[in-house]
């Protein structure tokens, strides 16, 4: 199958290769470009894969979030003489089209973020989306994410999974997506940073209660890895030594399926509670429950003076 691969992305690449003597990312017009999506280590340099330093070589241009970066990452790889430009968060809506040009025109470009996969949490979605649109071939190097890595190892189930990326700050939304995160079933994966963790596993452990399992996976493929696994409970207590610097990813263990038929008003009562606690007023609770419960707004509402 690794052969089959090889020879599909070969053929791409010599489709999208410039003729010998021509500037980096200038093409002959009809000729098909490609943008290759590579994933870069996420800590441990001996991530980095043989096709990811082959696409890294081939590329006539890098997208990536930080020269700086992606210079020492191919400095360490033994690439030298490749072409940058920088992709981040705010310029990437500006930038896409002209990078979709050079593909159009038949140039290869390979888009990398920080660490990880591009595109999850990071740069790279509306490249990808504006290369698509344009009817340019998009492909991928897969590697590390941590995302994947945090969730396999907290042992939960993996059969199904949901990826919330970084969860709002604070607001109405942030405590919508709590509420929904209570009633979820499925594993589920979210970024923090170490200054936040002790905040989000307080939230986490008022809306899903004291007993859900939780894992906080930190420094991933780094030399001080290290993995947490117990209740919610627990976990908020020895919090203090998780929020050292790193970086860490909270895997939650999916709620215990719902007995069937409709939530009673306890439930809905129940979820109102926290969410009041946790400082929500009655109608972004009321909003947060019908979203997670599937109730109407109103019944959560009319439910609200009885908790309080
Ligand atoms: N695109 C990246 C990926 O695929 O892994 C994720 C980028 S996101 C901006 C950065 C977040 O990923 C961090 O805040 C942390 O939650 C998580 N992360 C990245 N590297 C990690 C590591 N080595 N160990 C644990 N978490 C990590």
């Amino acid at each position: 199958m690794a052969g089959d691969d090889e020879v599909v992305y070969e053929r791409s690449m010599v489709a999208g290769k410039l003729p010998a003597g021509s500037p980096s990312g200038i093409a002959l017009p009809g000729r098909p470009g490609l943008l290759v999506v590579v994933g870069t280590p996420i800590g441990n340099l001996g991530d980095l894969s043989p096709r990811a330093v082959q696409a890294l070589e081939r590329a006539d241009v890098i997208a990536c979030e930080d020269t700086r970066r992606t210079r020492q990452l191919l400095s360490h790889a033994g690439i030298r003489g490749a072409a940058f430009t920088s992709l981040y968060a705010h310029n990437e809506a500006a930038k896409a089209p002209a990078l979709v040009e050079q593909m159009a025109s038949g140039a290869t470009v390979a888009i990398v973020s920080d660490a990880g996969m591009p595109a999850i949490s990071d740069p790279g979605s509306l490249l990808i989306r504006a290369a698509i649109d344009a009817g340019i071939r998009v492909t991928a190097v897969p590697g590390p994410s941590a995302a994947l890595s945090a969730l396999i190892v907290s042992g939960f189930d993996t059969s199904r999974f949901v990826f919330e990326g970084f969860l709002p700050r604070k607001g109405p939304e942030r405590r919508r997506q709590l509420a929904l995160l209570a009633v979820e079933t499925r594993t589920a994966v979210l970024f923090e940073s170490a200054r936040r963790v002790g905040d989000t596993l307080k939230d986490l452990c008022q809306i899903c209660g004291r007993e859900r399992r939780v894992a906080v996976a930190r420094e991933l493929t780094k030399v001080h890895e290290e993995i947490w696994r117990a209740d919610l409970a627990s976990l908020c207590c020895t919090v203090d030594e998780l929020t050292q610097l790193g970086e860490l990813v909270i895997v939650l263990e999916g709620a215990p399926p719902q007995t069937p038929g409709a939530p009673d008003d306890s439930d809905v009562g129940a979820m109102m509670a926290r969410l009041l606690q946790q400082g929500a007023s009655t109608k972004e609770a009321a909003a947060a429950v019908a979203a997670a419960l599937g109730v109407p707004r109103r019944r959560a509402y009319e439910l609200a003076p009885k908790v309080l």
